[in-house]
């Protein structure tokens, strides 16, 4: 079994743990005192502000902050503490939306997602509703966390999910350190699992794909690279196949903040996000085409600012209220963490967004 090796910001009662002192900690000290450009003057430099969305292509629901994990650098500061979950009323509520939005991905997220106990209806409801493809992001480890969640695989394959899966390294060291210990052997064990039921195997149609994310206050450097690297040593070492790696940068949110904070890196880690700005990467950042829907049915442009508490800018903020065109029509709300965003080949759920 895993073992956590910390607690969520919220069980230590960190004063981190209120998205309005994360706030004003991005606002404040280098970007109030003008030694670094706000992310809005940034992109006002390449007439990229206000930032605007495309269409909603992907609705992205948070089904609940628990997990079975407890990772240094998670954003959502998720872990066995956390209560919040979505019920089957906002559940109901998100298919209804299903039903009639123009979007065509689901992507399910947490906490584990797996952990809330209607996550197996809601999946085979949305599939009724109309759902094109639906991605689940597991963490792994929850495949192997309990009887209950054994046949998760099958699950998945019957349901052709897109599964995408966080595996900071390829070797035991690296990932217990960011994610617990005992995580490594459980996360080869169920990839192992799913690439036995087809996943991730060259020319399978049941994609799994693989999250990368640095360990330390640093960005990743070239996934196409990275991929060749994944690949090689899962494949030698535990005969592990998987489709794409995709590289994320850790935002200055959450328990990553703390970690930049504690360890004296946040003004250093703010500098090279800013040095690394990409106008480019500013056209694909996913609140561009994507809704982010929380456990109690809240509307935001992205899982961070969901985090961060910043309701999306729109008379519709709630999905009972859902209504496209108004959403399609608004401001998306920044702040300084969207660097995180922009820095290098760009960064989503999706992994680099300029490649
Ligand atoms: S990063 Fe993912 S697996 Fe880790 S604590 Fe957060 S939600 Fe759980
Ligand atoms: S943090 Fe969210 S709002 Fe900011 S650029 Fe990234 S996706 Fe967009």
């Amino acid at each position: 079994m895993s073992k956590p090796t910390q607690q969520s910001l919220r069980r230590r009662q960190s004063e981190l743990a209120m998205a309005n002192n994360q706030l004003e900690k991005l606002s404040n000290g280098i970007f109030s005192n003008g030694e670094l450009p706000t992310f809005a003057e940034k992109i006002n430099q390449s007439d990229q502000f206000p930032l605007r969305p495309t269409k909603i292509e992907i609705l992205q629901i948070n089904v609940g902050y628990m997990c079975n994990q407890v990772c240094e650098h998670c954003h959502v500061d998720a872990g066995p503490d956390r209560k919040e979950i979505m019920t089957k009323e906002t559940m109901n509520q998100c298919l209804e939306v299903i039903r009639n939005t123009k979007a065509h991905t689901l992507d399910l997220t947490g906490g584990a997602p797996e952990m809330n106990p209607n996550f197996r209806w809601f999946v085979e409801e949305a599939r009724k509703a109309g759902a094109k493809e639906i991605i689940v992001r597991s963490n792994l480890t929850i495949l192997r966390a309990n009887k209950k969640y054994y046949d998760l695989p099958e699950f998945f394959k019957e349901h052709n999910i897109h599964v995408i899966s966080s595996m900071p390294h390829w070797t035991r060291g690296k990932t217990d350190k960011q994610r617990g210990e005992g995580v490594f052997d459980q996360s080869i064990k169920a990839l192992q699992e799913l690439n036995a039921v087809g996943y991730g195997m060259p020319d399978s149609q049941l994609k799994l794909d693989l999250v990368y994310n640095p360990s330390g206050a640093f960005l990743p450097g070239d996934q196409k690279s990275m991929e060749k690297d994944f690949k090689k040593a899962l494949l030698e070492d535990f005969g592990i196949h998987f489709h794409n790696l995709l590289a994320i940068t850790n935002l200055p949110i959450s328990r990553f903040l703390d970690y930049l904070i504690a360890s004296d890196n946040y003004e250093d880690y703010m500098y090279q996000l800013v040095d690394a700005f990409n106008p480019s990467a500013v056209h694909n950042v996913m609140c561009r085409n994507t809704i982010s829907v929380s456990w109690d049915g809240y509307l935001y442009d992205c899982d961070f600012n969901q985090m961060l508490e910043l309701k999306v800018n729109s008379k519709v903020q709630h999905i009972s209220d859902y209504n496209e065109d108004l959403l399609n029509d608004r401001d998306i709300i920044i702040s300084q963490h969207c660097y995180g965003c922009t820095a290098g080949a760009g960064s989503s759920c999706q992994g680099a967004v300029t490649n």
